[in-house]
């Protein structure tokens, strides 16, 4: 029983009554072996409510459902600033319906509900503002080709899209991913993580409410290798949006090979965030910590990798430790909480184990690296005494474990923070221009932010560079995943 302080919402309390439905062609239905999964609350480790699994054949529905939306239903032929007022539409009706949502990814997921209200609600809201305005604006061009002919290119929705998301963010990642399909006329099928389906669910109810066409939107709770994999592999989806770890990322675009399926992948990290001998290190350290603590860590672009000059080391590192040592750790929907529980017993169990790693292979604990005993919670975890080609240094974690690597020169700098598969961003903390912009031309990363940490905008694209991912999300770029392009010659 959850204490006074944290208690659900009626609507809510309602929402998690009954077993969740899929959502296909716009119907909640059972999945047709009526198989069904636990959800867990990562705060306490209790089970929240039971989700209808998605096999193959259940796949296959939502896809025949999308497919036939895309090809005959009203969708095909609706103008798209309809389209775009129905974006604008489900937008109000997510901001309306926002403490809902909240308390529902924070109880799915384990993250702060403070977090949510504050950052991934209205981030999902505005995906759908920004992407209704580039519903009427995906034109084409026309070209100047040699000889006497009408060349023009047109913005085509590239068709059915299945799309496959993580648990960190349950709710904006529904928007980061549905909003731009939408907005180029496309239809989708939606996976959402086995640990998180909640909130992509109450979202399927709003765009119930909106007056979507059925099986424009369908959102199909399962798991990776059954329902995802059936999905991949599926010869009436043309496209594949995925967001996970690189290692399935690679597993999915061999496997997405043999249907010529486009493939978009968003995945893992170990981004650098490099502290100048000149940062001003009262905006730095709250900078840098919150950059890697945020979301317990679980964030693909944490700044896991901290560059601290020598000189600098003793009196940074104590700051952080001061720092991480006051971050309130507690239950997902108690709005004191800064920091929440990590999703699952698993995840949990990774990051321990890495601690371990660390640990064993030399590196030392300036704090943290104990876990409680109910609930996935781990505490803010500092290594000091680090080389870059530990471990700790260069897998992704994704927990709140954040790795001090000491410098000597910038001239360095560069050479060390690319050391590494991953290429998704950097942050810099200087009041040198000058450095600011010379470094951040040298990064190999999709997102360098100077002074600044984690931010995102629907109109700024985010991705990946190396083992990172493939394609940009955001900004007129993201257009460019959902659209084929078509050249049309006029012998005049
Ligand atoms: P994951 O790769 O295990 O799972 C992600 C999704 O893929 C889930 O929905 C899962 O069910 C599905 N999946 C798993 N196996 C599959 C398979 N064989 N075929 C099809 N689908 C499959 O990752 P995770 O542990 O849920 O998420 C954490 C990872 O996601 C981290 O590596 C993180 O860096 C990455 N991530 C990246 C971004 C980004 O934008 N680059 C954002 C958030 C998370």
């Amino acid at each position: 029983k959850l204490p006074q302080a944290i208690e659900l919402l009626p609507k809510v309390q309602a929402f998690l009554e009954e077993t969740k439905g899929l959502y296909i062609n716009g119907e909640f239905i059972q999945s047709k072996a009526g198989k069904t999964f636990d959800t867990i609350n990562p705060s306490t480790g209790d089970k929240i409510t039971d989700v209808y699994e998605a096999q193959a054949e259940d796949i296959d529905a939502a896809v025949e459902a999308a497919r036939d939306a895309f090809d005959h239903g009203s969708w095909s032929k609706m103008d798209a600033a309809q389209r775009a007022l129905l974006m604008l539409k489900l937008a109000d009706l997510m901001e309306e319906h926002k403490m809902e949502i909240a308390q529902i990814d924070a109880l799915d997921n384990g993250k702060p509900i403070n977090e949510v209200l504050g950052n991934d609600i209205p981030n999902a809201v505005e995906q759908f503002r920004y992407f209704a305005g580039w519903a009427t604006k995906n034109m084409g061009q026309v070209l100047p080709v040699a000889g006497n002919f009408l060349n023009y290119t047109r913005h085509e929705p590239v068709g059915v899209v299945g799309q496959i998301i993580p648990w960190n963010f349950p709710f904006m990642m529904v928007s980061w991913k549905v909003a731009p399909a939408l907005a180029t006329g496309c239809t989708v099928v939606l996976k959402p993580a086995e640990q998180t389906p909640l909130s992509a669910l109450y979202f399927a109810q709003l765009v119930n409410e909106a007056g979507f066409p059925p099986g424009v939107i369908n959102i199909v709770p399962g798991f990776g290798p059954i329902a995802g994999e059936a999905l991949v592999i599926h010869e009436k989806v043309d496209k594949i949006a995925f967001t996970g770890s690189t290692d399935v990322g690679k597993g999915i675009m061999k496997k997405a090979a043999d249907t010529m399926k486009r493939v978009t992948l968003e995945l893992g990290g170990k981004s650098p965030n490099i502290i100048l001998q000149d940062a001003d290190l009262s905006t730095a350290i709250p900078g840098v910590l919150s950059g890697i603590m945020a979301n317990q860590g679980e964030v693909c672009s944490a700044g896991s990798r901290v560059f601290v000059h020598r000189s600098q080391s003793e009196e940074i590192i104590k700051q952080m430790v001061n720092y991480a040592s006051k971050i309130q750790q507690g239950h997902a929907l108690n709005f004191a909480t800064q920091m929440g529980a990590l999703v699952s017993e698993k995840q949990l169990n990774r990051v321990k184990n890495y601690i371990e790693i660390g640990v064993e292979e030399g590196a030392t604990l300036a704090c943290g690296g104990k876990s409680a005993n109910n609930g996935y919670f781990m505490e803010p975890t500092i290594f000091t005494n680090v080389s870059d080609t530990m471990t700790i240094a260069q897998e992704e974690i994704f927990g709140p474990v954040v790795v001090v690597l000491e410098y000597d020169s910038l001239d360095e700098l560069v050479e060390r923070a690319n050391k590494s598969n991953f290429g998704l961003a950097a942050g810099i903390w200087t009041q040198n221009l000058k450095n600011a912009h010379s470094l951040a031309a040298k990064l190999n990363a999709g997102s360098v932010w100077v002074n600044c940490y984690n931010m995102t905008d629907p109109a700024s694209p985010f991705g990946g560079y190396k083992q990172s991912g493939i394609g940009r999300e955001m900004g007129s770029y993201a257009l460019q995943n959902y659209t084929e392009v078509k050249s049309v010659w006029i012998n005049l």
